[in-house]
């Protein structure tokens, strides 16, 4: 190899570790992240027995660009599914939680961990996925949301809708002037990443609710795509309620995690009745 050819391939590899955006050294002890703050030493590569200091972008800049280009990979299928499935579906309540803002309580330290997991393993084509059950209002729906929210900041495709709206959403397709067919709806279903299904068995079962709700799992299960779900019902209860065929289907797909936590909505409502008759036995009210 020529010097020059030696010269250009040290360039070229200098040019990959410095792209987007680094800057050149202007600091021997490195660059201070200006979105994270984090101090970035500079790098010493060593290319045919050269050695040069090289100043690469902080690793939060590199995860960004990453979620980025799958945003953009995404765009197409995205826009289909957010057509029809709104953000917004997640709710407002539900929006901004996290694993971190998550209420660890005796009884769900499992179920946390396991949900955790689950999205640092994150594989759209892995259909092995999550079924958390127990009582109702014990943060199952908190867990289901924030493996929602931490998969969407990494630029995955997630639907995530609780049982009883995703019936509603396709019967109102049934109406003659509604824009969106069945069909519409179930494509999005089939293709987003990952559909979370919140509070299953919650519905009313009919013939209509059982032949929808496992049209749209087996289609899952059909394309390998996982489905993450929650139900206040145990697994033998959704068989009961909903038939084996639903029963089989879910559970094929999905690794049942019981949420041994009593209910935080209960625990709360506790503590507020006892703070009131405190504050009436103190005469205070
Ligand atoms: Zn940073």
């Amino acid at each position: 190899m020529s010097h020059n050819q030696s010269t250009d391939l040290m360039n070229q590899l200098v040019d990959n570790i410095t792209k987007n955006g680094a800057t050149t050294l202007s600091n021997p002890d490195g660059v201070v992240c200006v979105h994270c703050g984090t101090l970035v030493p500079p790098l010493e590569v060593e290319v045919l027995g050269r050695k040069r200091t090289v100043q690469p972008v902080c690793k939060c800049v590199t995860k960004l660009q990453a979620a980025e280009q799958k945003r953009f990979e995404n765009y197409q299928r995205e826009k289909d599914v957010r057509r029809l499935f709104a953000i917004s579906d997640v709710g407002n309540r539900y929006q901004n939680v996290t694993f971190t803002n998550f209420t660890v309580r005796p009884g769900t330290e499992n179920s946390l961990k396991l949900a955790k997991h689950y999205v640092s393993r994150f594989n759209k084509e892995n259909p092995n996925a999550l079924l958390f059950f127990g009582e109702p209002g014990n943060g199952k729906t908190h867990l289901a949301a924030a493996v929602h929210n931490a998969l969407v900041a990494q630029g995955h495709v997630i639907v995530f809708i609780s049982m009883t709206d995703l019936l509603n959403k396709i019967k109102s397709t049934f109406n003659k002037a509604a824009k969106e067919t069945q069909d519409d709806i179930l494509k999005a279903l089939a293709v987003c990443d990952l559909l979370i299904i919140d509070d299953i068995g919650a519905e009313k079962i009919s013939d209509w609710v059982e032949e929808t709700v496992y049209r749209i799992l087996d289609t899952r299960y059909r394309c390998n795509r996982p489905v993450v779900a929650t139900s206040n019902l145990t697994t033998d209860e959704i068989c009961a309620k909903l038939g084996s065929r639903i029963h089989d289907r879910l559970l094929e797909m999905c690794q049942p995690v019981y949420n041994a936590a009593t209910s935080y909505r209960k625990e709360l409502a506790q503590k507020r009745t006892q703070h009131l008759s405190k504050l009436i036995q103190t005469g205070e009210i």
